[in-house]
């Protein structure tokens, strides 16, 4: 595996994570900035989308992925349903957004307290077929880790977006060859509902290992 840190894709995806993670700080502080969010933006993106980053969230209502990083129109492109699962819709829209787009950076957070995960782990029948088939899936993933370490359901929230990381890596060859290839740089995030905090949890290789996130460096 060729090491892809300094390459010119990675420094500019550091460069990015290091911005929303600065929109981030401002709207911790109470200081968002709010920008991009004019009609004249909303003019000046008609003829196309140039977003700096791709996220795969969850659909809670308590992660307004924009809000979170203070960024605004054009600035991200985002993916999100319940428990920020890597399914096939999943998989092809940030295939579109990172082959299409060309965005070097792809975050995948997820949250504490995220209901799809607790679903993950209760023994209710009365989930709708695909309800239950995305349950299902999130479970599998957490079940690849070894139960040893699992650390019970607060851990599970944790690692829940490690794990589609790793999936997403698996599913997308593209993303794969972006990655051994220094031109993308995926991030695991973690976000605390209490808080309001995003905790970066580590970049996931090509191989699907987690890399120290880079940004304290
Ligand atoms: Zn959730």
């Amino acid at each position: 595996m060729p090491d892809v840190n300094g390459s010119a894709g990675h420094l500019r995806a550091l460069s990015v994570l290091r911005e929303l993670n600065q929109g981030h700080e401002r709207f911790l502080a109470g200081h968002s900035a709010h920008p991009h969010a004019s009609i004249h933006r909303i003019e000046q993106l008609a003829a196309g989308q140039h977003p700096t980053a791709a996220i795969l969230s969850c659909s809670d209502s308590r992660v307004p992925v924009e809000l979170l990083f203070d960024a605004g129109f054009g600035d991200l492109f985002v993916v999100r349903n319940a428990g920020n699962a890597c399914t096939s819709a999943t998989v092809g829209s940030l295939d579109y957004g990172i082959g299409h787009l060309g965005i070097p950076l792809l975050i995948v957070m997820g949250h504490e307290g995220c209901g799809a995960v607790n679903a993950a782990y209760a023994t209710d029948t009365g989930l709708t077929p695909q309800l239950h088939d995305l349950v299902h899936m999130i479970r599998a993933g957490l079940d690849e880790v070894d139960a040893e370490a699992q650390g019970g359901l607060p851990q599970a929230f944790r690692r829940n977006p490690i794990q589609a990381a790793r999936h997403m890596v698996q599913a997308s060859e593209l993303i794969q060859q972006r990655l051994a290839a220094g031109e993308l740089m995926l991030q695991a995030a973690y976000y605390t509902l209490r808080k309001g905090e995003i905790e970066w949890l580590g970049q996931m290789d090509a191989t699907g290992a987690l890399q120290p996130s880079g940004l304290d460096g």
